[in-house]
């Protein structure tokens, strides 16, 4: 990275790491295709890049922008979220014991139903925020890895991240942390004695709804850290070089993108949480909120962007008030500058921890004013 060592994130996003293209001064990295790179008259490689499989320039910067920001000591690139995140349960020694949240994005909880598929010997699943559950669970030197999403999907509950990390050590076990949501803005596993975060960049890294892109980034390049590298390699996992151009463009803008979502999603949370047709609001901003002390000392900067509302009359009402709003947009995902609303239940299947009646929302850059009346005027209908 081209800024001085001590740069603060909002600098280290506003210039994309300090990258230019070195060949015509542009101040933006120019985006580089090339699937395969020159040899030296020796042979060598000598300005490191070999082949696309294993690297490109562009991605390579997206990873130095997304460690520095994680202090991790690398990062790698995947082509999405779960590209990322099998790729660790991939790496660990075959036959590993992991634990895994019972509240957890819904697609790597369908991935690890299959242990055996996933080269596991099993998957226990744990509540994150009681300890003495994941205590009697870890299996000391036969757990290998314990995951953890916080706020997690889509009921927000908050993981103590030391503690957890504490607990882990003393198992022998890696702590994994999946910090798609809060990203490294508001929280910094690695900080609190993670091993490894991984990220959906699809999500609030990039911003714009407009490409899938994963990572990994670990606080020590380990023996684990090399099978990742080289599984990536293999299966040619890397992020496309256009994908990674964007995502860099969209990283620019994330600590005032996120600074305004967390502030429309304070501000609607607090209006919803007295509204007659809400049951509750989960927000850990909330104080109502049974994670909110905690997530108040972990997290800094904000509670995050997504909040969900439990909509009284269940499901039919949920569903009715989503089918009537026409600012916010019906669709999955998160953490674009687009708000959506989802009702979680009706896609998570019969496990899902989303009540019947749970709306989630993923709030964006639109007036929170508008965003609100908006609501209040769906769940009118709905009633
Ligand atoms: N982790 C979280 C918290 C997510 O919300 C998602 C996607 O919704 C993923 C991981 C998976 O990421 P991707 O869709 O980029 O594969």
């Amino acid at each position: 990275m081209s800024l001085p060592e001590d740069a603060r994130p909002a600098t280290i996003l506003s210039q994309a790491g300090g990258a230019v293209d070195e060949a015509t001064g542009g101040i933006v990295p120019a985006l580089q295709p090339s699937t395969t790179f020159l040899r030296d008259p020796d042979n060598l490689h000598r300005k490191g890049f070999d082949y696309g499989r294993d690297a490109n320039p562009v991605v390579r910067q997206v990873e130095t922008v997304v460690a520095a920001l994680e202090g991790g000591r690398a990062a790698l690139a995947f082509s999405s979220g779960m590209v990322a995140m099998t790729a660790v349960f991939r790496s660990l020694p075959p036959g590993a014991h992991v634990l895994a949240p019972t509240v957890i994005y819904r697609g790597l909880r369908e991935w690890l139903r299959d242990a055996a598929g996933c080269g596991l010997s099993a998957v226990d699943l744990v509540d994150l925020d009681d300890l003495d559950q994941v205590r009697a669970a870890l299996r000391p030197g036969v757990t290998k890895l314990l995951w953890a999403e916080t706020p997690a999907n889509p009921t927000w509950v908050v993981a103590d991240l030391s503690a957890l990390a504490a607990l882990a050590r003393e198992a022998g076990a890696l702590l994994v942390v999946d910090n798609t949501v809060p990203t490294p803005l508001l929280t910094r596993p690695l900080a609190l004695g993670a091993d490894l975060v991984v990220h959906s960049a699809t999500k609030y890294l990039n911003g714009h709804s407009d490409l899938l892109a994963g990572l990994v980034v670990a606080a020590a390049e380990t023996e684990l850290w090399q099978r990742l590298r080289t599984l990536r390699h293999d299966e040619g996992a890397i992020l496309g070089a256009f994908e990674a151009w964007l995502l860099l463009r969209g990283l620019r803008t994330l600590e005032v993108r996120l600074q305004r979502q967390c502030g429309s999603a304070m501000h609607l949370a607090a209006a919803l949480d007295r509204h007659p047709r809400i049951e509750r609001v989960l927000y850990p901003g909330l104080p109502t909120h049974k994670g909110h002390t905690l997530a108040a000392r972990q997290m800094s900067g904000g509670f995050g962007g997504m909040l969900s509302i439990l909509v009284r009359g269940g499901a039919e009402a949920a569903i009715a008030t989503a089918a009537a709003v026409r600012v916010w947009k019906r669709a999955t995902s998160l953490g674009g500058v687009e708000s959506l609303i989802e009702h979680r239940a009706s896609i998570e299947g019969p496990d899902s921890p989303a009540p019947p009646g749970l709306l989630r929302l993923s709030v964006g850059l639109e007036d929170p004013r508008d965003l609100l009346a908006d609501l209040e005027w769906a769940l009118d209908r709905a009633g």
